[in-house]
């Protein structure tokens, strides 16, 4: 298997209240990345016998820790990150190794007292978002209504990129803002396709108005963009597209997308969106090491970084135990460097030796063994015999210890 390049994965979590459209947004993006045959409805459940163990397979994937899926040649590990609030703790480990997220808000009621809490927490790990309303297909939703409360009770800056064409059943596709066309759906919700078109005149002028909010908003954080608006009255896409990414990772503002009728045809752009908006593990100044013991901010401010390097020594976190059929598997996020299987690593936060023995990417439908994992990947282990959830794994050339989740982690697994 070919090493994907560093700058082409992207390891993303998808967030939201329950019932606001995680699951089926996850299955719209395996489906749309290749990886399904079918799509499975959460409630209507293609559970003939025939896809019975296909559908409880994937089920177990989708919520088992990190699923990994394709698109345009790039790598996105989708990262299950728990929406109860009672799950507070498995949040705060799951955002721990994720670089992004998906942050899905509903079309009728907007932001709700969950997507609060979560919103709350992505901020203490600084985790860039961009936003998805879902839903929009639903009798009451309103897109600009359920944006509006992203101010109302989250008090964030966000911009759009995208306007809907029509409302609820009438939905047919999206106003690109950052490309200023239109994405028109085809086909039935299952395989639907888009296709580009003009902008609708009776909301050209809406998009020009919105398009220069998205302007003002990006290139305030970009001042090579700024230069070029300056001298040349607009800026082309690759600018806005970079001013919008760093806007992005930085935290100045979140970018608004929305779903289309009906459920989740605006998945495609969503998923361009995790490509160009959504930082790669290069993207970001990398993992630090743990506090020594009894230290804190204070007393030990510098503490080392570890960035994304295939070149440097082994380092990597374990961020979930899965018991499943196939035996134990440890999930572990790579932070620096290349493991292969057979190789004996250090579990330097207990201090004893672990050797490797099979690893796998889940995708969708089956599970690929693999024989190395990278700096930035993130892969299932079979085998480990004593490491727990929030264990560092690293090279004995360099035994780092990483840093440790913010709230105490249950050593006991709950999966
Ligand atoms: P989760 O709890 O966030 O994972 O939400 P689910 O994905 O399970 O969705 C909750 C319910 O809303 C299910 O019955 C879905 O079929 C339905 N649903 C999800 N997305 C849409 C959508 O875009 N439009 C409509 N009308 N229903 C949706």
């Amino acid at each position: 298997m070919a090493r994907t390049p560093l700058d082409r994965i992207r390891n993303i979590g998808i967030t939201a209240h329950i019932d606001a459209g995680k699951t089926t947004t996850t299955e719209r993006i395996l489906y749309y990345t290749g990886k399904n045959h079918r799509i499975g409805e959460v409630h209507e459940g293609n559970t003939t016998t025939d896809y019975m163990e296909q559908e409880r397979e994937r089920g177990i994937t989708i919520t088992s820790a990190a699923v990994t899926a394709e698109w345009k040649d790039h790598r996105i590990n989708v990262i299950d990150t728990p929406g109860h609030i009672d799950f507070n703790i498995e949040v705060n480990r799951s955002l721990r190794v994720l670089d992004g997220a998906v942050f899905i808000i509903e079309g009728v009621a907007g932001v709700q007292p969950q997507s609060e809490t979560n919103w709350r927490l992505a901020d203490r790990y600084n985790v860039p978002r961009i936003i998805f309303i879902n839903k929009l297909d639903r009798t009451g939703a309103d897109f600009y209504r359920a944006a509006a409360t992203l101010t109302e009770k989250l008090g964030i800056n966000w911009v759009t990129l995208q306007l809907p064409i029509g409302i609820e059943d009438t939905l047919k596709g999206v106003v690109d803002l950052v490309e200023m066309k239109a994405l028109i759906w085809e086909g039935d919700e299952l395989g639907a396709k888009y296709h580009d078109a003009p902008i609708p005149d009776d909301l050209k002028e809406k998009a020009a108005e919105y398009r220069q909010i998205l302007l003002d908003t990006a290139l305030s954080v970009d001042d090579a963009g700024m230069e070029e608006y300056f001298e040349k009255g607009d800026v082309s896409v690759e600018t806005l597209k970079r001013a919008i990414k760093r806007g992005t990772i930085d935290g100045t503002f979140r970018p608004v997308f929305c779903g289309s009728a009906f459920k989740n045809k605006g998945v495609q752009p969503l998923l361009d969106a995790v490509i160009d908006y959504l930082p790669a593990p290069t993207d970001i100044a990398g993992i630090k090491v743990a506090y020594d013991e009894g230290m804190d901010e204070t007393t030990q401010p510098d503490r080392r970084i570890i960035p994304a390097n295939v070149d440097a020594p082994f380092s990597g976190l374990a961020f979930k135990i899965v018991n499943d059929k196939y035996g134990n598997l440890t999930f572990v996020r790579v932070y620096s460097g290349v493991l292969k299987s057979g190789d004996t690593v250090m579990n330097t936060t207990k201090g004893n030796k672990e050797r490797i023995g099979r690893m796998f990417q889940m995708h969708a439908d089956k599970r690929e063994e693999i024989k190395e994992v990278t700096a930035g990947d993130i892969a299932a282990f079979v085998g480990l015999k004593d490491t727990g959830t929030g264990d560092t794994l690293a090279d004995a050339a360099d035994p780092v210890v990483l840093e440790r989740m913010a709230f105490p982690v249950p050593v006991i697994d709950i999966s």
